[in-house]
Formats: C-alpha cells, sequence, structure tokens
C-alpha cells in the first residue's frame, strides 16, 4: 500500500499578498499627429506629383501631407474638343477623368497653395523656400 495522501507541509506558507497594480484599462489618448515627426522624409515641391505627398511647408514650416485638388486645365478642354469632334458623345469624358487634369497641391497645415502638378508630368511651383 503505497501511501497515497500527500502529507500538508508542515509550515504554512503565510499567503503572500502581491499588490495586484491595477492596469485597467488606461485611456489611451488620441494619437497626436505631430507633423515633424510623423513623415521622415519630405518631398521637395519640384518633386511632387499627382498624388498627395509629404512636403516641408516654406509658409508654415510644417511638414505635412499635401492636399491635393484636381482642376479642369486647359488641356481638358482640349480633349473635350476633341472628344466632342470625334465622338459628338462622350465630350463630358474628360471632365470626368482626374488623369487629365492639374492637381494642386496645397499645405496640409496652412493650406497655401505650393505647386501644381500639369499633366505633361511639370510642376509649377507656387511657393519658394
Ligand atoms: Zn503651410
Amino acid at each position: 500500500m503505497a501511501n497515497a495522501h500527500i502529507a500538508p507541509s508542515p509550515m504554512q506558507q503565510p499567503h503572500q499578498e502581491y499588490p495586484e497594480k491595477v492596469y485597467g484599462h488606461p485611456q489611451m489618448p488620441p494619437q497626436q499627429r505631430s507633423a515633424s515627426s510623423q513623415f521622415r522624409q519630405a518631398v521637395a515641391i519640384p518633386n511632387l506629383g499627382m498624388s498627395p505627398a509629404p512636403v516641408d511647408c516654406p509658409a508654415c514650416g510644417q511638414r505635412s501631407m499635401t492636399n491635393v485638388s484636381y482642376h479642369t486645365g486647359n488641356t481638358t478642354h482640349v480633349w473635350a474638343g476633341v472628344a466632342c469632334c470625334l465622338t459628338g458623345l462622350l465630350c463630358f469624358v474628360p471632365y470626368l477623368m482626374n488623369s487629365l487634369k492639374d492637381v494642386q497641391h496645397r499645405c496640409g497645415s496652412c493650406g497655401v497653395l505650393l505647386a501644381t502638378w500639369h499633366k505633361s508630368g511639370v510642376v509649377e511651383v507656387h511657393m519658394h523656400g
């Protein structure tokens, strides 16, 4: 017969109370967008393309993503005219195509017009550093 029952430890270990830190649910503050550290590298304004890019704004000094807006340039009207002559129906199509429009980059912080990207690939810099 094996001694099946486990003998209780003669020394009752004192119940150690670990101070439980209440972590709970710390309220995460909304991520503060630090414009200066959000983008490691800024894009030079003359190198802007069709899409938004982080630039160092010469006006306000903030590095922020540009806000782009599409504007109908002269070329769009030309294409509209061409399309109108060709089809007579699809003259509105060029106005729906952003790729045929100029892209204006505005500073995401102060909103100053920084540059306009033209379909020809030329970037017209409005704000020089
Ligand atoms: Zn700015």
